[in-house]
């Protein structure tokens, strides 16, 4: 499958007076045309700064990014803006995404007036219908503001306002995690359909592996700013080969119920590999060398000196 974006060398820090806080450590990574790639990792692992760099709401210190083969970082914001169009979000929490001034058709007919110059007013209206249909809204929800809606419809408001402007790549960002389960559950459905019905490119990202594995082709498992396990959903699950991704399926909500301590800050990670403080499997090297992520076989990647591959069933 062809590559749709390539996250090149990706490095961010986030200076606080004299501190910095290192959020995302050189990262590289693929997301190919058409797939579903899940990028899960505990709360602080660096996803949404990940997910801000693609859609350029923030800047890297270092690294490129290349989307349909074209060097998107290196565009000022006025080439950029084609692009943007084509690259959405959605994110957590749809109660503060979605400005609840204005009626839902409104804001949908703003994403065109803004994006589609030439559109006219009917097509215009064509269009926010065929968006709210899409998510399961009736026509009626046009004339309806914000804060009458469920967390739940708010957030298929925000999926309509990703989709309206027919992009290529959407960001998720926690879509569901401030979602009751009943709701995740149809969200997620939800997801799905519009991506086979349109052949989208998702990058997913949730703290909850389950979630992730559920509709994924591929997952990236972050940890303290690093990719530590990428590969595709069955080779993951089949053979989960980093210590981390195990205590990260095992635990699925609550994931320090099966990892010894906290995540330790990125104001000062561990040197060595940055999970060996929390590692039942820690060994002298562990503590002094950072591991690269490699391939062990077929587009399954880990970063551990001693992975758990084939052992232990
Ligand atoms: P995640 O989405 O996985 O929870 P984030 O990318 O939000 O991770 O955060 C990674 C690290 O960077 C965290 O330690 C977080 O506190 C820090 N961080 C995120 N945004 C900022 C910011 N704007 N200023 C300072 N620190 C930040
Ligand atoms: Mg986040």
């Amino acid at each position: 499958m062809d590559s749709l974006l390539r996250l090149e060398g990706i490095r961010k820090e986030y200076k606080i007076g004299a501190e910095r806080i290192k959020a995302v450590w050189k990262i590289d990574l693929d997301i190919k045309k058409g797939e579903i790639l899940g990028l899960v990792g505990e709360s602080g692992s660096g996803k949404s700064t990940i997910a801000n760099i693609i859609t350029r709401l923030i800047t890297p210190d270092e690294g490129r990014i290349v989307f349909k083969g074209v060097e998107i970082s290196a565009l000022s914001e006025r080439a950029f803006r084609e692009y943007r169009r084509d690259i959405q979000m959605v994110f957590q929490d749809p109660y503060s995404s979605i400005n609840p001034k204005k009626k839902i058709g409104y804001l949908l007919n703003e994403c065109l007036l803004i994006h589609e110059k030439g559109m006219s007013k009917a097509e215009r209206m064509r269009r926010v219908m065929e968006s709210l249909e899409e998510v399961g809204l009736d026509a009626s929800y046009a004339e309806r503001y914000p804060d009458s809606l469920s967390g739940g419809q708010r957030q298929r408001v925000a999926i309509a306002l990703a989709l309206i402007l027919h992009p290529s790549l959407i960001v998720l960002d926690e879509p569901v995690s401030a979602l009751d389960v009943s709701v995740e559950a149809q969200i997620l459905n939800l997801l799905m359909d519009l991506r086979r019905k349109y052949g989208l490119t998702y990058l997913f990202i949730s703290h909850d592996l389950n979630v992730v594995s559920y509709l994924s082709d591929r997952i990236a498992v972050m940890y303290l700013g690093s990719i530590v396990e990428l590969g595709r959903v069955e080779d993951i699950i089949g053979n989960m080969a980093h210590p981390y991704t195990r205590a990260l399926f095992s635990a699925s909500s609550d994931v320090t119920a099966t990892l010894s301590g906290e995540i330790p800050s990125p104001l000062n990670p561990p040197p060595g590999c940055p999970f060996h403080t929390r590692c039942a499997f820690i060994e002298e090297r562990c503590k002094k060398e950072k591991p690269e992520l490699v391939e062990m076989e077929g587009g399954h990647y880990v970063s551990c000196h001693y992975p758990l591959y084939n052992k232990e069933g």
